[in-house]
C-alpha cells in the first residue's frame, strides 16, 4: 500500500527550510503533497495561486511531490486526499510546544492520521518566511535561504 502524506503549511513563501523537509518527506514516503493554507485570518504577502506555483517550480525535480491548497480543517483535507501521515518541520525547541499541541489535537479529532516531524538542517534553523520577507524587504539578502524562483518574485513584489 503507498503511503501518502501531507506538508501543510502557509508557505508564505516556500523557503530552503521548507524545500529541505519537503525533500526528505519525499525520501521516505510514496507520495508528498505539498499543501499552502488558505488562511482567510492571516493576511499572506503572497496569494495562494502565487505560493503554490513558487512551491510547484521549486519542488519540480521531486517526482513525488505534488502541490495543492487547502482550506478548513486539516485533518478532512487528509483524508480527503487519501493520505495517513501529516508532515511538520521543526527548527527549534520554540516550534515544539506550538507543534506539540497542533499534533494532539489532530490526534484527538482523526486518530488514525500520524504527525511525524522531521528535524531541519541547522543551516535552516533560524530560517522563517517572514523573516526573509522582512530581511528582504530591508535590503539583505536571502539568496541563500530561498530557491531562485522566490527570490525573483521578492525582487518583483518589494523593489518595484
Ligand atoms: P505554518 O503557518 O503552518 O507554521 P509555515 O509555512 O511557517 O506554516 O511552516 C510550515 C511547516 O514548516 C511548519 O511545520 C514549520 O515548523 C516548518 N518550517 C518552517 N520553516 C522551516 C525551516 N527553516 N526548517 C524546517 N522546517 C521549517
Amino acid at each position: 500500500m503507498k503511503v501518502r502524506a501531507v506538508y501543510p503549511g502557509s508557505f508564505d513563501p516556500i523557503t530552503n527550510g521548507h524545500i529541505y523537509i519537503a525533500e526528505r518527506a519525499a525520501a521516505i514516503f510514496d507520495e508528498v503533497v505539498v499543501s499552502v493554507l488558505v488562511n482567510e485570518r492571516k493576511s499572506a504577502a503572497f496569494s495562494v495561486s502565487e505560493r503554490c506555483e513558487m512551491a510547484r517550480k521549486s519542488l519540480s525535480h521531486v517526482s513525488n511531490i505534488t502541490v495543492d491548497s487547502f482550506n478548513g480543517l486539516l485533518v478532512d483535507y487528509v483524508k480527503q486526499q487519501g493520505a495517513s501521515v501529516i508532515i511538520r518541520g521543526l527548527r527549534a525547541m520554540s516550534d515544539f510546544e506550538y507543534e506539540f499541541q497542533m499534533a494532539l489535537m489532530n490526534r484527538q479529532l482523526a486518530p488514525e492520521i500520524e504527525t511525524f516531524f522531521i528535524v531541519t538542517d541547522p543551516k535552516y534553523s533560524y530560517v522563517s518566511s517572514s523573516s526573509v520577507r522582512e530581511v528582504f524587504h530591508f535590503g539583505g539578502t536571502v539568496r541563500d535561504v530561498v530557491p531562485p524562483v522566490v527570490f525573483d518574485k521578492l525582487r518583483e513584489r518589494y523593489r518595484q
